[in-house]
């Protein structure tokens, strides 16, 4: 007998309500591409009640007004919550998203327990500089308060993380949220409401919204009673989000798409590095918008990395994402796996498939082996753009000019990295890479207490630390008069004369 498949509500004001629409999608698990669960499929107007109930927690609730340390009390019960439900969090977040249970299990929802508790930490310590007569007759005080309603929209990629990224961090500081995860992958951002209400968080501090982009987000993005979106996810959408918000005047934080440069010189630690290549290039099945996808290397060492990487990518286990040995689960969609071999295609012409998995198949899941491509063409697609697979790129270089020049030739700059034992060359390059992060003999690694910092067209706003809770706040000053004049000094430049 088939079990009955769960129907999540929209989350709004504490209560779960379906949508005017009264249509719900299916949301489907990508390792058999059979449906898991319903979500409601939201209107304009089912998101305006989200806005309007997170505009009234802001307005008149006592959210924003909380002492910070009652407020960082929410947010790690909220962690503690989440640390007590990681088993299940973790099964439903590898059944809608297809990523490797030890990955989300021992990355995903751990750092976002982790994520949760610095937030709460970091909030109590948000603070205006000191204050001081920077005009001798008054002393000036500096506040930073909350920005109000945010919008978080955000991707298929990581979705509890991004969850945690765009909305726990806006509360942490003060704001009230109404959330749009994406539409493939709604189920984690959907449990976390829960844990909301369980926790027992003031009601519309947090809304969710379930729907396509198209009509929840660019209501979000359009909707005056929104102070600020929040955006993780493509280019193309950060875009469209910027010219519909345009009409209202709001803060925008928009972490969009990357292609990381992994750079290897002649002097590197090949083994250390190689095996820095294969987890670069294939974390969250190589859907990662810091995926090291265009590995550099010096053309000393160009065969024997090559040889070792082959060694070591073709021992990757692709399979069953709920199997705990498994490196590789399949692609969000079929879509996504249609793109990623579409790119395959362009490196048979820009360069040579080195390694070729694009055939490999399981049931009706979206599989695919991890595929090597070589190329000298440095404005490739396959070099320029987002693959999201797990398809690395190999090039090779001779020069330390020549390298710097080509990893930068990208629009993007998020995540990239070099592989050397030399210092003084290390921090060469990591002050001459145009990306926020830079990693020296490693790739990916992000702590809870450092900015995740997008530059160029990776778009704007840092996540994580405490730089991402000054991101969702705004700066008050207040001048408080020290003289108690009825003229103050400088009053006769409007009116009157100087005495
Ligand atoms: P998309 O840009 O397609 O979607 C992201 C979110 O935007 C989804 O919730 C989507 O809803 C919504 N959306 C779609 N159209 C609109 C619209 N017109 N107005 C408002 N919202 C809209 O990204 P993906 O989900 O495909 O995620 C992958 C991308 O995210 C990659 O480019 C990746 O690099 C980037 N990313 C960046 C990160 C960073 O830290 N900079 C981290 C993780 C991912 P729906 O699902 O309903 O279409």
């Amino acid at each position: 007998m088939s079990k009955e498949l769960k129907e999540w509500g929209l989350f709004i004001n504490n209560e779960w309500v379906k949508s005017d629409s009264n249509e719900r999608e299916p949301v489907i698990n990508p390792a058999d591409g059979k449906p898991i669960a319903y979500i409601q499929k939201a209107t304009i107007d089912d998101t305006k009640k989200a806005i309007e109930a997170a505009r009234e927690a802001f307005d008149k609730g006592e959210w924003p007004r909380l002492p910070p340390g009652v407020r960082a009390e929410y947010i790690f019960k909220l962690a503690k919550a989440l640390e007590e439900r990681m088993q299940e969090f973790s099964i439903a977040e590898t059944e809608n998203t297809g990523k490797p249970v030890k990955q989300v299990y021992d990355y995903d929802i751990a750092y976002t327990v982790d994520n949760f508790k610095f937030y709460a930490g970091a909030s109590r310590i948000i603070e205006g500089i000191a204050a001081n007569e920077y005009i001798s007759e008054g002393t000036s005080i500096l506040r930073r308060e909350p920005v109000g309603v945010v919008g978080a929209i955000t991707p298929w990629n990581y979705p509890i993380m991004m969850a945690g990224w765009r909305a726990i961090s806006a509360l942490a500081a003060g704001n009230t949220v109404v959330i749009k995860p994406a539409s493939y992958t709604p189920l984690t951002t959907l449990m976390l409401a829960d844990l909301i209400k369980q926790v027992g968080f003031p009601k519309g501090v947090f809304n969710v919204v379930t729907g396509p982009g198209r009509t929840v987000g660019e209501e979000l993005a359009r909707n005056d009673k929104v102070d600020m979106i929040a955006f993780t996810g493509s280019n193309e959408v950060g875009k469209r989000i910027s010219e519909v918000a345009s009409g209202s005047v709001k803060r925008l934080s928009l972490e969009l798409g990357g292609k990381a440069p992994f750079i290897v010189f002649d002097d590197a630690d090949l083994d250390a590095a190689t095996e820095g290549a294969v987890v670069g290039s294939l974390i969250n099945n190589g859907q990662d918008c810091s995926a090291a996808t265009r590995i550099y290397v010096h053309e000393k060492v160009f065969d024997k990395f090559k040889e070792l990487l082959i060694k070591k990518l073709n021992k990757v286990v692709v399979g069953d994402p709920k199997d705990p040995k498994t490196d590789i689960g399949p692609m969000i969609s079929k879509e996504q796996l249609k793109k990623v071999k579409e790119y395959i295609e362009i490196g048979k012409k820009d360069g040579e498939i080195l390694m070729d998995g694009s055939s490999f198949s399981m049931g009706e899941g979206f599989f695919i082996r991890p595929t090597l491509i070589y190329t000298d063409n440095n404005k490739s697609k396959i070099v320029q753009e987002e693959i999201f697979g797990p398809v690395p790129v190999i090039l090779k270089f001779n020069t330390y000019e020549e390298v710097i020049e080509k990893a930068n030739d990208v629009i993007y700059g998020l995540g990239s990295s070099v592989w050397t034992k030399d210092v003084k060359k290390a921090m060469n390059v990591a002050k001459d890479l145009r990306f926020g992060t830079v990693w020296i003999n490693d790739h990916a690694p992000i702590p809870s207490e450092l900015p995740w910092s997008p530059m160029r067209k990776s778009g704007y706003g840092a996540s994580t630390s405490k730089y991402a809770l000054e991101e969702f706040t705004v700066l008050k000053h207040v001048y408080v008069d020290l003289t108690g004049k009825v003229r103050k000094s400088w009053y006769y430049q409007i009116y009157g004369q100087k005495d």
